[in-house]
């Protein structure tokens, strides 16, 4: 038996509409023992949405504490609102040697890609500009201004590509959630994270 290994920091990033937050919920249902860390947030809930559950609701004030604090891994702005990972529960899980999965905007990965290279970052693309559009429009949530800043930005978003280990077409969630599992089954079995092999040798 090889022994525990610290726990993979699974990033899944994006433009907005590419389908993470949907790819996120379908990897948690498949794979029980992957965490998952509830962000914070300054934005209003949507309808259905739990504190605690979703994310945690906070205040500009309480939200400018905790990074002040020190609380987040990484935060951004995003669309005028603020996104924050908070670092204690990623931490405890990590060092437990659970897997866990973010689900982040892309300054935020590429934030955190700097001081955590031994990441797994991976980039969701929606299969086209058009189908980038009927998403984000479909989900309804989205004022038509606001609509045309999150399709303006994601097309700039393309240009970071590049600071990603893998990239997936988000044409059919299934297809990309058994390809999302993959990519972690195969970064489970680096040699580089099996720490204690110099025992068995
Ligand atoms: P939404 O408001 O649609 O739930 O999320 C907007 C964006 O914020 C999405 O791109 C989502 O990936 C990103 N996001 C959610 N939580 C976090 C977080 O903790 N940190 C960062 N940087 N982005 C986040």
């Amino acid at each position: 038996m090889l022994g525990k290994r610290h726990g993979i920091l699974l990033v899944v990033s994006g433009p907005s509409g590419a389908g993470k937050g949907s790819l996120c919920t379908a990897l948690l249902r498949d794979c029980p023992e992957v965490g998952f860390s509830v962000s914070a947030t300054t934005r209003r809930p949507r309808e259905g949405e739990v504190d605690g559950v979703h994310y945690y609701f906070l205040s500009e004030e309480e939200f400018q504490k905790a990074i002040d604090a020190g609380e987040f891994l990484e935060w951004a702005e995003v669309y005028g609102r603020r996104y924050g990972t908070l670092r204690g529960p990623v931490e405890k899980m990590l060092a437990a040697g659970q897997d866990v999965a973010l689900d982040l905007d892309t300054q935020g990965a590429t934030m955190l890609r700097k001081i955590r290279k031994e990441g797994v970052f991976v980039f969701v693309l929606p299969p086209s500009f058009n189908e980038l559009k009927r998403r984000i429009i479909g989900r309804g949530s989205e004022t038509p201004a606001e609509v045309e800043r999150r399709l303006r930005e994601g097309m700039g978003e393309l240009r970071l590509l590049s600071l990603y280990d893998y990239v997936l077409v988000n044409v059919s969630l299934e297809k990309t959630l058994r390809r999302l599992q993959a990519i972690l089954e195969a970064e489970r079995c680096r040699v580089s994270r099996q720490e204690c092999l110099p025992n068995l040798l």
